[in-house]
């Protein structure tokens, strides 16, 4: 079985490349951000504490997403793990570690999506104008103001990641930059090696 950490910044596609090792490889996608906002939309606890930092674009605390990851290593294993959108400080990197190591499990690959600035822009803007066309309601923190606080914290904070998996060994870089197809086949080219 094959555990992997998609990482890169926002808008770089991880998301759509998760969901789609999920439909073709049956792999569990366990994607932090979506794990929020289902708390925010449910209005539990957790939903309170961090709808204004997400809105904002700043990073929650790595307690609640390590505790929200913890509860999901308990389920099925079934394909493997896809972990999208987590860690993202090098603190929730090592409490990834020892929960993988708790389970008996070992991560595989961090496959690092590698995209420019603008593409994320065009892209994240992009992403609302087709919601809100859809007749639905653009992400609260798919807007500039946001954005730009995300891409600080990507580099502030989750970029380290890049350095401390090249370290461990298990860095693979993919250019998120080629048409969806293309960056399916790069991701299965590692995942098949
Ligand atoms: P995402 O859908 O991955 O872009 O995440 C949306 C927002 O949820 C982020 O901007 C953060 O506010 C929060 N978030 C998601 N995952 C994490 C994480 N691993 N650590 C801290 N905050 C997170």
């Amino acid at each position: 079985m094959t555990n992997i950490i998609l990482l890169g910044p926002p808008g770089a596609g991880k998301g759509t490349q998760a969901g789609m090792l999920v439909e073709e490889r049956g792999m569990i996608q366990l994607s932090t951000g979506d794990m929020l906002r289902e708390a925010k939309d449910s209005g539990t606890e957790i939903g309170k504490i961090v709808a204004d930092v997400m809105a904002r674009g700043d990073l929650v605390t790595d307690e609640i997403v390590i505790g929200l990851i913890r509860e999901k290593l308990q389920g099925d294993k079934k394909g493997g793990f896809i972990f999208d959108g987590f860690p993202r400080t090098l603190a929730q990197a090592d409490a990834l570690g020892e929960l993988m190591e708790e389970q008996d499990e070992t991560l595989d690959h961090a496959i690092e999506l590698q995209v420019n600035d603008e593409i994320l822009v065009d892209r994240i803007v992009g992403r609302a104008a087709e919601a809100v066309a859809a007749g639905g309601t653009a992400r609260a923190d798919d807007n500039a103001e946001s954005l730009k606080i995300r891409l600080m914290a990507y580099y502030k904070q989750t970029s380290p990641l890049v350095g401390y998996y090249h370290a461990k060994g298990m860095l693979q870089g993919v250019d998120g930059l080629g048409t969806m197809d293309a960056v399916k086949n790069e991701i299965a080219g590692v995942l098949d090696a």
